[in-house]
């Protein structure tokens, strides 16, 4: 009810994320009057601090958006004071004691929700969790934890991270997040799906030919690379961010849009897709570039990476759904740091129109014929389609054009933050875009042999230049199956 309150608990206060994300995401939701009327946010880490030095830390990372300047300052200050720290061991039910005294103290007595959010590194997860549920759970209201990637590192280490939580935890307490899940355009896909008739009749293996999921990164690890050596590409964007987007994309209309009915389909689409085969995969690491006078590393001049790391900073992918509506269809995945730029899209491109007229004017390359969808989920969110067009004037030329939705010249709203919409969502209970266990046990049954059979075979990397277009590799999977990489041709 409108009385109860909620604790927010950021178990890591003093981290990266923590900094760089979600005190950032809080302050938006309260500056936008979504967190209830009664909220008290704590910080929770072994770093010593007092609230004045925790306010001082998160004041730092907070901003307004551009319209909503005026009142920023105040508003801060308002945040500011609701903003308190407590100092613990993760694996101290003492500590989390004390914190639950301090809780309750704010909670005054009102029906008391809280929330932790788990921003700590994963091996101290069930640590946090088991102290946080035997003593600083709420008694009279909710408790959930939101848990942060990694989700394991294979099958096995995932299976045992689900059953330890569980141990503690119900299924429904536990908001595993994904934050691509709560980008505006990847929410957008189903909007776009399911209420527009253009698009859905054309949704199968009867008018796309391919879909391409890509994710590039024009930065390396840059001396963070200890936490990145242990997992690679392949399960920092690939079995989570891609293949979650994959799923949203290529399921069956849910019954409703209830997290189940939602969810439901997702894990249908992940079980009918075959796990994936070496054969179907390229994988690469980035080396030295010297470009303009200026040396840029490789992965292994990182001192956090061991020299002789055959970790992929690139990876590439053929995917396939066994099911009716996209038997045949490849869904093919490219992820990699130290590229030409910095995006995140989805392409769709469709097949050639059956006995063209104007096949002799578009000329040979039908490939470029074809119509193609771009979801450009990030930077500068945009959804175009590219037609043929005939060239203004006397004579008879086609191009290709772009019908365009560009946000940033159609709204003019400021897109919010992806850990914002989690954050509400998880204090609303709405668990749409988190992932269910069976919908991540499906992730990583797909993943998992391949992982195995990568590391157990120590397969060499392709190398590529810091800062080019990824291995040639890469060309000759699409090759084969009859694709070309759409962001390596030059959209309008
Ligand atoms: P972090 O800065 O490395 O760690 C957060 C806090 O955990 C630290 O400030 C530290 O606090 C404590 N900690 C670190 N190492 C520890 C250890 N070995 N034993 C006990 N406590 C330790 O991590 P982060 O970058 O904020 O990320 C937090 C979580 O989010 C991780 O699970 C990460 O995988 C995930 N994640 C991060 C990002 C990102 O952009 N950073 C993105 C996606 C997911 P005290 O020393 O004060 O206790």
């Amino acid at each position: 009810g409108d009385g109860d309150s909620v604790s927010i608990t950021v178990v890591g206060a003093s981290g990266d994320l923590a900094k760089k994300k979600i005190f950032p995401a809080l302050f938006a939701l309260f500056y936008e009057g979504c967190l209830p009327q009664h909220f008290t946010i704590y910080g929770y880490a072994r770093s010593k601090m007092t609230d004045v030095e925790l306010r001082n830390m998160v004041s730092k990372t907070l901003t307004c958006r551009i319209d909503k300047r005026e009142n920023c300052a105040e508003k801060m200050d308002q945040f500011l004071k609701r903003c308190f720290y407590h100092s613990g061991q993760y694996d101290s039910p003492e500590n989390f004691v004390e914190l639950d005294k301090k809780l309750k103290q704010h909670e005054g007595g009102r029906v008391s929700n809280r929330l932790f959010y788990l921003s700590i590194p994963p091996n101290i997860f069930i640590d946090a969790v088991r102290c946080a549920s035997s003593s600083a759970s709420s008694g009279n209201g909710w408790t959930r934890v939101i848990v942060e990637k990694p989700f394991g590192r294979d099958s096995e280490s995932s299976a045992a991270l689900t059953k330890s939580l569980k141990q503690y935890l119900d299924e429904d307490q536990i908001f595993r997040i994904d934050h691509y899940l709560g980008k505006e355009l990847v929410e957008n896909l189903s909007v776009l799906r399911f209420s527009n008739l253009i698009f859905e009749p054309l949704w199968s293996r009867q008018y796309i030919r391919n879909v391409q999921l890509i994710f590039s990164e024009d930065f390396g690890t840059e001396g963070r690379g200890g936490y990145f050596d242990n997992y690679g590409i392949i399960r920092d964007i690939m079995q989570n961010h891609l293949l979650q987007i994959l799923a949203l994309f290529a399921m069956e209309t849910p019954v409703s849009l209830d997290a189940e009915d939602i969810r439901n389909e997702k894990v249908k689409v992940l079980r009918s897709m075959r796990p994936l085969t070496l054969d179907d995969v390229v994988i690469g690491q980035y080396k030295s570039h010297t470009k303009g006078g200026i040396t840029y590393p490789a992965y292994t001049d990182d001192k956090t990476v061991p020299k002789d790391s055959l970790t992929p900073t690139f990876a590439a992918a053929a995917l396939f759904i066994d099911n009716a509506r996209w038997d045949g269809v490849p869904f093919l995945m490219k992820a990699g740091k130290a590229l030409h730029n910095k995006r995140a899209e989805i392409r769709v491109q469709f097949r050639h129109v059956p006995g063209n007229l104007y096949n002799r004017i578009i000329g040979t390359d039908l490939d470029l014929a074809t119509n193609e969808l771009v979801i450009r989920v990030q930077p500068d969110e945009a959804i175009y389609l590219k037609i043929n067009n005939k060239v203004p004037g006397l004579g008879m030329r086609l191009d290709r054009s772009n019908l365009n939705l560009h946000y940033a010249a159609r709204y003019s709203k400021e897109i919010p933050d992806a850990y914002e919409r989690l954050l509400l969502d998880a204090i609303e209970g709405e668990r749409r875009l988190f992932i269910r266990s069976d919908e991540l046990e499906a992730a990583w049954a797909l993943f998992t042999p391949l992982l195995k059979e990568l590391e157990e075979k120590k397969t060499i990397p392709e190398y590529y230049p810091y800062g080019s277009r990824g291995p040639v590799g890469a060309h000759y999977l699409a090759a084969r199956y009859n694709v070309r990489w759409g962001d390596l041709t030059v959209d309008q």
